[in-house]
């Protein structure tokens, strides 16, 4: 069937076009601004406008360095740098950085896990270094090769202890979260815990609980962020690192988004609704239906966030960046989460001779 009001998606080049017709999202332009406090005084630097990245010591040899999209780490030791991540829109500037503050060689890279727009950047750092990386990381990477991706030299399992030229780095892998292979790295003399694409600090953190894979192992690893002790959160985005209570107000947002979505799907997720909804569209609509069964509940999730006062008495929006364009998609995808992952004996199950709605909603 075709509906005559809708027009073809025309691919073009020119500058303006992003992708918005009349089939997907509309855009967005119109949500209030983020807490002005997010933006950080080194955006206004003349180096930062020159070369795009910002090197910072947090603490004894510890730097945080940023493309202010995307966060990386190194430590200076007596013996040489440990690099952390390699992500491609730092590239090369992770040396750059480097070298701004030691001339000591790269001699240890560790790979905070696979995904390539973190390490994707790893021959900038030559052939010679050790790569330390979880062993599901080689795993996937031999599974799916990328030159740009060497594969790890040293892997560990449960936690490896690396120390090089008098400086410790803890690694420890708690099973998967954002994916499998992803590993915390706590620098404990600096307090730097360096935990990536988990929660991103002072904002909402992107999309879709950052992209993740095991929503409800991610949301375990929250738990896990704020059982160590440290001054510092390396986070791997957005354009801040962010201390212990930026971090807890991140996994506390994130409460809020799991509280929201756990009344909506007890509220709404309901057999008999659902057939009242998809049946609403009329026929030959069944999955315009279940779009709109999954949306009212995401809708109900990001009212109850958005509207909610927070711990301190302020709303979500003022005290993050990005909650208004981000909340939706967590919604999304903490509702499915709960749906398909969590224990859900009100839901039953199908009876012999009962008959029942098509779905188990
Ligand atoms: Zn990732």
């Amino acid at each position: 069937m075709c509906d005559k009001t809708q027009r073809p998606i025309v691919a073009t080049d020119e500058p303006g076009f992003f992708g918005i017709d009349n089939y997907g999202f509309p855009a967005n332009l119109d949500d209030p601004l983020d807490p002005p406090e997010y933006y950080p005084p080194y955006l206004d630097t003349e180096h930062f406008r020159t070369y795009r990245y910002h090197v910072e010591e947090l603490r004894d040899g510890f730097y945080w360095v940023t493309s202010a999209g995307y966060d990386a780490a190194f430590v200076v030791t007596a013996e040489g740098v440990i690099a952390i991540d390699a992500p491609p829109t730092i590239g090369e500037n992770m040396v750059a950085a480097i070298e701004s503050v030691t001339d000591k060689p790269v001699t240890h890279l560790i790979y905070s896990h696979w995904h390539t727009d973190h390490i994707g950047a790893t021959p900038v750092y030559g052939p010679d270094v050790e790569i330390i990386a979880h062993e599901i990381t080689k795993e996937l990477l031999e599974r799916f090769p990328d030159p740009n991706r060497p594969l790890p030299t040293v892997t560990f399992r449960d936690t490896y202890t690396l120390t090089v030229g008098g400086v410790t780095l803890e690694l420890a892998y708690k099973g998967e979260n954002h994916c499998p292979g992803n590993i915390f790295i706590h620098a404990p003399a600096q307090r730097v815990l360096t935990v990536i694409d988990i929660v991103s600090p002072g904002s909402a953190t992107f999309m879709h609980c950052d992209a993740s894979q095991n929503i409800w192992a991610w949301y375990e690893s929250h738990a896990q962020l704020l059982e160590y002790d440290f001054d510092f959160y390396v986070g791997g985005h957005h354009m801040h690192y962010g201390t212990y209570e930026q971090v807890k107000t991140c996994v506390e947002y994130f409460a809020d988004i799991h509280e929201g979505a756990m009344a909506a799907v007890q509220r709404f997720s309901r057999s008999d609704r659902l057939d009242e909804i998809l049946t609403a569209t009329g026929p030959h609509r069944a999955w315009v239906g279940s779009e709109n069964a999954i949306n009212s509940m995401v809708n109900y999730t990001v009212k109850h966030v958005l509207e909610k006062e927070t711990s301190d008495g302020r709303l979500w929006s003022d005290r993050l960046a990005g909650v208004i364009s981000q909340t939706k998609y967590h919604a999304y995808t903490v509702v499915e989460a709960i749906r398909l992952e969590r224990p859900r004996p009100q839901a039953g199950y199908r009876l012999r001779g009962e008959n029942p709605p098509p779905f188990i909603a």
